[in-house]
C-alpha cells in the first residue's frame, strides 16, 4: 500500500480504495472523527474511527498536534460537509502532542502570538495556504522569465561595494570586535578583514546583473538582499528577497511592458494553480471585513484584486502629473497628508502612492521620470536635464511594488553623476567598463517578492509572508 496525500486522495474518483495516510491532527472529535492535515492541501481529511474496536489508550494519544499514521479505506463519505472520508482499520500514533502546552490550539489566534510560535504558524490553514501560495509564486516567477528566453543569474550576497545607493547595509566582518586592528590614522584596519576590504549584504543585484545583461541579453535575479533600515512598518523586511530582471537594448517603455506582463502572469498563475488557497484567504479577509466601519470596507473580493490586476491595463502617468493631481487632490487641500504636497521634487511617501492607486486611478499605475535629485545615480537622465527615465509600480493596499528605471548608458554623463554624489570611481570601476566597452540602452527593475506575496494573499503585514522575519530587534529562529 502506498502512502498518499491529503491531495491525491481528495481527488480521488474511484472509491472504495484502501490507502495509507500520514499526517498531524487537526482536531479529534466525539472519540471518533480526527481532522487530518498534511500540508498538501487546505483540506482535511476527515478519518472515522471504530472506537469500541480502538485501545483507549491509543484513544488518548490522539489529539491535536500529534503525527499519526493511518491504513484505511477511502469512501464516499455518509456525513455532511464532506465528499470523501477514510474508515480507519489502524492507526499508530508517531508522534505524540501535549493538548497542555501545544500553542496551536483549533481556535483562532492572533498573528502577534502566530509570529512567537512561527516554528509552528503553517500548521494553521492562514499560514499553510500563505506559504503555499508563497512557493506558487516563486515557481511562477522562473516559469516566466525561463519561458522568455531570461537567464537565471546569482549575484553576490556579500559586496564590496557600498555604492548602491539603497540605504544602509550590514557589515560583513571576521575583525576582533573588541579590539580591531588599527591603521595609523585609528581607523578599522579593513586590509587585515577577511577579504582584505570592507564588505557588506547586498541591498540589491541590480549591478551586477547589469553586466551579465550586457554580454547575456536578459537575465534574472531571484534571492535575498539585506537593508538596515531601522523602519519598523509593516511594508519593511531587513532580508527579503528580491526579483531583478535586466535586459540589454530595451528602453522604459519596454520596462514598464515586461513588468506589467510579468505581473499579470505570476497572478494569473496562482489564479489558476491555487484556487482553494485563494478561496480560503478571501473568505477570511470577508470575515475580518465585516469588523471594520462600513466606510473602511474593501468593495473587492481578494480575488476580485486579483483578477482586476490581470484584466486592467496599468495606467501610465509621469510624475509631473500625479504631483498636479496630489496638489489638487482633497486631502491635500484639506490637510489630510502627513506629508502634504506643496511643490514640484517631493519625494512621494505611501500615503501619496496608495490615493493615487486607490482613490483616483483604482488601478495600478506606473509613475514615471522622476526628479533626479530623489532616486539613484545609475538612472538615465532625461533631455530635460532634471527627471530620469524611473518608473515606480503602485498597488493598491501596497503602495510602491516596483522600483525599476532605464540605466544610464552614457560614460561621461554617468561619471558626472557619480562625483556630484561622491561615489569613487575606483570603486565602480567594473561598472564604468560597461558604458566604455559596447555601451548600450538597457533597462530593468526590481520586484521586492514579499510585497507581491503580500498583494497575492491580501495579507496586511510583510512578517506573515515570509517564514522567519529580519526585523529591527528580532532574528528569531
Ligand atoms: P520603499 O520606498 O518602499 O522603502 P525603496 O524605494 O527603498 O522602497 P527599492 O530600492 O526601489 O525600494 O527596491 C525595489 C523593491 O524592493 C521595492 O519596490 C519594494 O518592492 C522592495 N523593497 C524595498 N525595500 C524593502 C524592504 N525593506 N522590505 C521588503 N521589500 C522591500
Ligand atoms: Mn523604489
Amino acid at each position: 500500500m502506498t502512502h498518499h496525500t491529503v491531495a491525491e486522495l481528495l481527488s480521488n474518483t474511484k472509491t472504495p480504495i484502501e490507502i495509507e495516510i500520514k499526517g498531524w491532527v487537526r482536531t479529534f472529535r466525539a472519540n471518533r472523527f480526527i481532522a487530518l492535515n498534511d500540508g498538501s492541501t487546505i483540506h482535511n481529511i476527515q478519518c472515522v474511527i471504530n472506537f469500541e474496536d480502538t485501545d483507549p489508550k491509543l484513544l488518548k494519544r490522539i489529539t491535536t498536534g500529534a503525527s499519526v499514521s493511518i491504513q484505511g479505506t477511502l469512501v464516499k463519505s455518509q456525513g455532511k460537509g464532506q465528499s470523501l472520508e477514510v474508515q480507519v482499520n489502524a492507526i499508530q500514533v508517531l508522534g505524540d502532542s501535549d493538548p497542555d502546552t501545544y500553542p496551536i490550539q483549533p481556535k483562532k489566534h492572533s498573528f502577534e502570538f502566530l509570529r512567537e510560535n512561527a516554528h509552528l504558524r503553517t500548521r494553521t490553514n492562514t499560514f499553510s495556504a500563505v506559504m503555499r501560495l508563497r512557493s506558487s509564486l516563486s515557481f511562477a516567477v522562473h516559469s516566466y522569465f525561463n519561458s522568455n528566453g531570461f537567464y537565471y543569474m546569482h549575484t553576490p550576497i556579500i559586496t564590496g561595494s557600498d555604492a548602491e545607493g539603497a540605504g544602509e547595509m550590514f557589515r560583513v566582518s571576521t575583525l576582533d570586535q573588541k579590539k580591531p586592528p588599527l591603521t595609523e590614522q585609528g581607523e578599522v584596519d579593513h586590509s587585515k578583514n577577511f577579504f582584505g576590504k570592507d564588505t557588506n549584504l547586498t541591498v540589491s543585484g541590480q549591478l551586477e546583473a547589469e553586466t551579465y545583461a550586457m554580454s547575456l541579453g536578459k537575465v534574472y535575479t531571484f534571492g535575498p538582499t539585506f537593508r538596515a533600515e531601522n523602519s519598523n512598518t509593516s511594508r519593511h523586511l531587513s532580508e527579503f528577497w528580491m526579483i531583478e530582471p535586466e535586459v540589454a537594448f530595451m528602453d522604459l517603455a519596454g520596462n514598464m511592458d515586461l513588468a506589467e506582463s510579468f505581473m499579470k502572469y505570476v497572478i494569473n498563475y496562482i489564479l489558476e494553480h491555487n484556487p482553494d488557497d485563494i478561496k480560503f484567504l478571501e473568505d477570511r479577509l470577508l470575515q475580518e471585513e465585516k469588523n471594520k466601519p462600513q466606510a473602511e470596507r474593501s468593495e473587492m473580493t481578494l480575488s476580485d484584486k486579483l483578477r482586476f490586476v490581470v484584466d486592467n491595463n496599468f495606467k501610465r502617468v509621469s510624475y509631473t502629473e500625479a504631483i498636479d493631481i496630489l496638489r489638487q487632490s482633497k486631502p491635500n487641500k484639506k490637510k489630510k497628508f502627513k506629508y502634504l504636497i506643496n511643490e514640484w521634487g517631493a519625494d512621494l511617501q505611501s500615503e501619496h502612492e496608495r490615493f493615487l492607486v486607490e482613490k483616483h486611478f483604482k488601478c495600478p499605475v506606473i509613475l514615471f521620470d522622476y526628479p533626479a535629485n530623489i532616486k539613484a545615480f545609475y538612472m538615465r537622465l532625461n533631455e530635460d536635464g532634471k527627471t530620469v527615465r524611473a518608473m515606480d509600480i503602485l498597488f493598491p493596499g501596497i503602495g510602491e511594488i516596483v522600483g525599476g528605471s532605464q540605466r544610464e548608458e552614457r560614460l561621461e554623463v554617468l561619471k558626472e553623476k557619480m562625483a556630484a554624489l561622491h561615489i569613487p570611481e575606483e570603486e565602480l570601476w567594473w561598472y564604468l567598463d560597461l558604458r566604455k566597452y559596447g555601451t548600450a540602452v538597457h533597462s530593468g527593475f526590481g520586484l521586492g517578492f514579499e510585497r507581491l506575496v503580500m498583494f497575492a494573499t491580501g495579507m496586511s503585514n510583510i512578517r506573515d509572508v515570509i517564514p522567519y522575519p529580519r526585523t529591527p530587534q528580532n532574528a528569531e529562529f
